[in-house]
């Protein structure tokens, strides 16, 4: 009798230590799928981002003729709306486009400047409109 009851404890003890591991695998596992998720993210961002690149090596001249002809006129030209104070040589801009750029705080007025993330912008739009009318064409 002692002896089939030591039995079936040890079997209760086997059939916890089963389902701790089971738990501990589910576990692992769950990790293995985010830490692939992220991974997954990760690899789309730098794909998304190397064609970014790409796409701003190879805009098309007339493209880039139109853009510096707005250049000139100032169109990319954005009022300042805050400058904040970086570190002891720079200060952060805050453009009214929401955009912001780090300048050297001495060399550096409160006069409208060229952003640089609106022309960028503006190139890319206008790139992927023309080589849209193209395809069509
Ligand atoms: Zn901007």
């Amino acid at each position: 009798m002692a002896k089939r009851k030591s039995s079936s404890k040890s079997s209760d003890q086997g059939m916890r230590h089963l389902a701790e591991a089971e738990k501990a695998l589910n576990r692992a596992d769950k990790l293995q799928r985010e830490n692939q998720a992220q991974l997954n993210k990760l690899v789309a961002e730098q794909r998304a981002e190397r064609a970014l690149r790409e796409e701003m090596d190879n805009l098309p001249p007339e493209v880039i003729l139109r853009a510096r002809e707005l250049d000139k006129k100032k169109k990319f030209h954005r009022a300042v709306a805050k400058r904040v104070p970086r570190d002891v040589a720079r200060d952060t801009l805050h453009l009214e486009c929401g955009h912001t750029h780090s300048v050297f705080h001495p060399d550096s007025g409160n006069e409208p400047r060229r952003c640089s993330e609106c022309l960028d912008r503006w190139l890319l739009r206008e790139s992927r409109k023309l080589k849209k009318k193209k395809g069509a064409a």
